[in-house]
């Protein structure tokens, strides 16, 4: 039997307490009602880690000048003021970029844990720990590379488009085999320069991967490096034999590869097909805008939300790029004090970020209980009056559903087309991200509002107060 200290026991509960926490916050991350409250439990789990591996060091004499708690304090201050005053300046429009840095930040710190390690290495490593060391090294290294790109993507420091590297994906694959070989020789020899190369050829992988992709394909590359960070976090772990970090960087590398996952197959698109084709864009600017819509006024849409029985809003992009989402909701309860039921469907890729559409609403303090999924809003459509779409393009096009040959055939749509009056409010007849033309724009029971959404609904609300 293995006997251990009170010491070893406080550790092991300790890890075991923040891996519990980490579970439970992240349970709790699956509703918007819990969201904040699992954010606050799984960061509580990381403050006891943190305790714990201080507590961990301090009781193996691993901290023992005090430049050691300098540096340990000034981290932990420094890093807490800078993620906690980001964290409250951030605009709910900007969070991809940010959540972009901090997956950045956490690849780059798995991979210090691992580059640590092999500046104190005193004798060779087993082949177990120089293949965790050399994964935490490589995945930490893209992840730091690679976010930072999607952020200055997404930040407009360089431009969105899709950015050709010389030679394509066939480069990006010699980077990645030399960068396995590297490690290979390392591993198999001990000799560290062979880390080193890896990492240098791994930083640049994170540059060239992502730069060909387009910018609006930019959440799912976060999320895929969201992934990244836990794997590259876990890998660490198993180098120095944290559990917390293992279980932590399971955690992320898990919900990071769901979330992937999730938007691809709410995209209609497969993993590769996001991380080579440089998406969008795909009709001509004769295909759109010749054929005849009938249009709409801020009365018409009055008058037909006005006396409607059902409505269903349908938020998309444009709604966040007009920053409607008060105006939506005050339109929403005019409706309802003239006894008009109102309900929102969000189409699990609306926006430019999962949950875009949930936290744009939320903001408004629009209840949860009147937001309805896909497959809730679905069949819904048939029995509804009006659908008042706001800036959503791609995911209520119907040629997801009729047309073969469209890029976005197959891709889950909200059936608007099934409700008896469509109220389309945009500025254009221009396509959205998919760059395709939308034949629900020139369906019978459709209207087109041209306008900027706020000053649409603005407009709206007050021919409402006047009927
Ligand atoms: P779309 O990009 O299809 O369309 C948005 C529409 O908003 C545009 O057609 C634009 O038309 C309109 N718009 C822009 N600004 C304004 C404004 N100020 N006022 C009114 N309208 C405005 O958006 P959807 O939300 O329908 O679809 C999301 C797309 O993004 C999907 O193709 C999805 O696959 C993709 N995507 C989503 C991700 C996610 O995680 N949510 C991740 C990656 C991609 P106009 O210029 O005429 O006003």
């Amino acid at each position: 039997m293995i006997e251990l200290s009170f010491t070893e026991v406080v550790i092991a509960l300790g890890y075991l307490a923040a891996g519990v926490l980490f579970i439970v916050g992240l349970k709790g991350l699956t509703s918007p009602k819990t969201a904040r409250r699992g954010n606050r439990i799984a960061s509580i789990g990381m403050l006891v880690a943190i305790i714990i591996v201080i507590f961990d060091l301090v009781s193996h004499d691993q901290i023992s000048s005090n430049t050691a708690w300098a540096i340990i304090g000034g981290g932990v201050l420094v890093g807490g003021a800078i993620g906690g005053y980001l964290a409250l300046r951030v605009k709910m429009t900007d969070m991809p970029q940010l959540v972009a840095a901090f997956n950045g930040f956490g690849g780059g710190a798995s991979a210090l844990v691992a580059a640590e390690v092999i500046v104190s290495i005193e004798a060779a490593f087993s082949v177990e720990i120089g293949v965790t060391t050399a994964l935490s090294l490589i995945i930490g290294s893209i992840t730091l590379t690679g976010s930072f790109i999607a952020y200055a993507k997404l930040q407009g420091l360089i431009g969105g488009k899709p950015v050709a590297i010389p030679g394509g994906p066939a480069t990006n694959a010699i980077i990645a085999a030399a960068t396995v070989a590297a490690s290979v020789f390392a591993i198999a020899t001990g000799n560290t320069t062979g880390y080193w190369i890896a990492t240098g050829l791994a930083l640049v992988l994170g540059i060239t991967a992502v730069l060909p992709i387009g910018g609006a394909d930019m959440p799912v590359v976060i999320s895929l490096l969201n992934s990244f960070s836990g794997l590259a976090a876990a890998m660490a772990g198993f180098t120095i034999g944290n559990q917390a970090l293992i279980i932590g960087g399971a955690l992320v590398g898990a919900a990071g590869l769901i979330l992937t996952l999730d938007m691809s197959v709410a995209m209609n698109r497969s993993i590769p097909n996001i991380l080579f084709s440089g998406f969008g864009g795909t009709v001509s600017d004769e295909e759109i805008g010749t054929k005849p819509v009938k249009r709409a006024t801020a009365e018409d849409a009055a008058i037909a939300l006005s006396y409607a029985e059902r409505v269903i809003v349908v938020p998309g992009y444009g709604l966040a790029v007009a920053q409607a989402q008060y105006a939506v909701r005050d339109l929403a309860n005019a409706l309802e004090e003239k006894g008009v039921e109102v309900h929102y469907a969000i189409h699990p890729v609306a926006g430019r970020m999962p949950g875009h559409m949930n936290v744009l609403l939320a903001e408004a303090d629009i209840s949860y209980d009147l937001l309805l999924d896909l497959d809730q809003s679905n069949p819904r459509f048939g029995q509804t009056d009006v659908v008042l779409v706001i800036g959503a393009n791609d995911v209520i096009n119907p040629a997801a559903k009729n047309d073969e040959n469209s890029p976005i055939y197959g891709m889950p749509i909200l059936n608007v087309d099934e409700a008896t009056t469509v109220i389309v409010v945009k500025r254009s007849l221009s396509p959205g991200f998919a760059g395709i033309d939308n034949p629900l724009f020139y369906e019978e029971g459709t209207m087109m509002y041209f306008a900027d959404a706020k000053v649409a609904l603005e407009e709206t609300l007050s021919a409402v107060n006047q009927l």
